[in-house]
């Protein structure tokens, strides 16, 4: 896209313009977590300077101007998602969160001993652990749909996976690994077919794609602030609002109840049932503002600068002597993992550090799928929408460099 300015694009985030160990820092770790735009920095700081109060319950000036706040970035997850309504918007601490809640009222209603529920192989810890608690306490059994050795997930095998005891499937769109963007849309139509809810983990690729939670058609669908060049401590969870005035509430607290006597407590409806305590209120904000940051470049602007970065980086590392790509799916997201023979990837992480350069190396929270693949832990370089063709130069010579030096 020739109308894509990455360098007016860098401008706005502060911490492009460090030093590390003397040389300018070349982010990508975007995948564990993504930098803040101006935009979001200096919303944080006026919501906190001259918006700021507890939510809802005020009758000041300053409680109105909180609430407006916060309940104005409700309606912009919604917007960004296409959900319905903005009540389907549950507002939680992050992507972990709001799979916790899913599996501990809706999911814990229903699964019951021998009960199945489907994840794909590739699934981060934080959905899959949540599952493993109904395994451990309600007898629930996992079932894991496969990949192939590109990396690519296998609908066919997927679909043979869903019996009638399948009580729920959760899945996620794109991998924080591999970068394998999952056909969501497709698993979706499959599982409601039988009548099987679907969870998806929108934790990446709510970055990179548009959501339309709606098209989809999923039961839920959760996103986490920090990736989206949001703030920490900020994630939402959209959940049909059928489903969502059916569960009962997962944290207890203030804001969430309707009445509360010595015997007994009524609820209240979504999404305040949901939202026990006083909330993340200048996280929601800055989230709110992120989406209008993101919205301002454009997804599908961004999408192709990143896939362009994408193609780039694979053709340069594979120019890599004993480089291993690992997930080179059809459908793939800015995300590139790879295994070096000569040493490990925490070697080759610290190595490249000193040339100012910031990958993970490690089991990326997805345990089962290095596994899959035969391997301990993979370096993983992963793009976002202020990272340049430059820096996959830089990264592909260090790691050529470094890998001289091991070898
Ligand atoms: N799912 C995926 C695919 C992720 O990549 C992550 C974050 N690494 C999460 C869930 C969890 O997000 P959070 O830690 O923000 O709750």
């Amino acid at each position: 896209n020739g109308s894509y300015d990455v360098g007016r694009v860098r401008e706005d985030f502060p911490i492009l313009g460090m030093q590390i160990h003397g040389k300018p820092l070349v982010y990508l770790d975007n995948a564990a977590s993504a930098q803040k735009p101006k935009a979001v920095l200096n919303r944080l700081t006026q919501a906190y300077t001259s918006e700021y109060a507890n939510v809802h319950r005020g009758l000041h000036y300053l409680a109105n101007a909180a609430t407006e706040g916060y309940e104005g970035a409700r309606e912009k997850v919604a917007g960004f998602l296409n959900a319905g309504r903005s009540d389907e918007i549950v507002f939680t601490r992050g992507a972990t969160e709001a799979i916790n809640l899913v599996a501990q009222t809706f999911g814990r209603e229903r699964i019951g001993p021998g009960d199945e529920i489907v994840l794909s192989i590739m699934e981060h810890h934080a959905n899959i652990v949540p599952w493993h608690f109904l395994r451990e306490r309600q007898g629930a059994v996992i079932k894991w749909a496969p990949v192939d050795e590109d990396g690519n997930f296998l609908i066919d095998e997927f679909e043979k996976l869903l019996t009638d005891r399948t009580k729920m499937v959760a899945i996620t769109q794109m991998s924080n690994v591999l970068g394998t963007v999952v056909p969501v849309k497709e698993v979706v139509r499959i599982a409601h077919a039988r009548g099987i809810p679907v969870l998806v983990d929108g934790a990446q690729s709510s970055v990179h794609l548009d959501v339309d939670v709606r098209d989809i058609d999923c039961d839920f669908y959760v996103i986490t602030g920090h990736k989206l060049y949001g703030p920490t401590g900020i994630g939402a969870l959209y959940g049909k609002h059928e489903h969502l005035s059916a569960m009962p509430p997962f944290n207890g607290g203030g804001e969430m109840i309707r009445e509360v006597h010595r015997d007994y407590v009524t609820y209240g409806e979504p999404p305040h049932r949901f939202e026990a305590g006083t909330p993340p209120i200048v996280q929601a904000i800055g989230l709110g503002a992120a989406i209008d940051y993101i919205n301002s470049i454009g997804k599908s602007r961004i999408r192709s600068h990143e896939n362009s970065l994408l193609a780039y980086a694979q053709d340069r590392l594979r120019e890599i002597n004993s480089l291993r790509i690992i997930g080179t799916a059809a459908e793939k997201g800015a995300i590139v993992s790879f295994e070096m023979k000569s040493a490990h990837a925490h070697d080759f992480a610290t190595v490249i550090d000193r040339a100012g350069i910031a990958v993970r190396a490690g089991t990326h929270c997805a345990m089962p799928l290095l596994e899959r693949f035969g391997v301990t832990a993979t370096c993983r370089a992963s793009f976002a929408l202020y990272n340049t063709h430059d820096e996959v130069d830089v990264l592909a010579r260090a790691l050529a460099k470094a890998q001289e030096f091991f070898a």
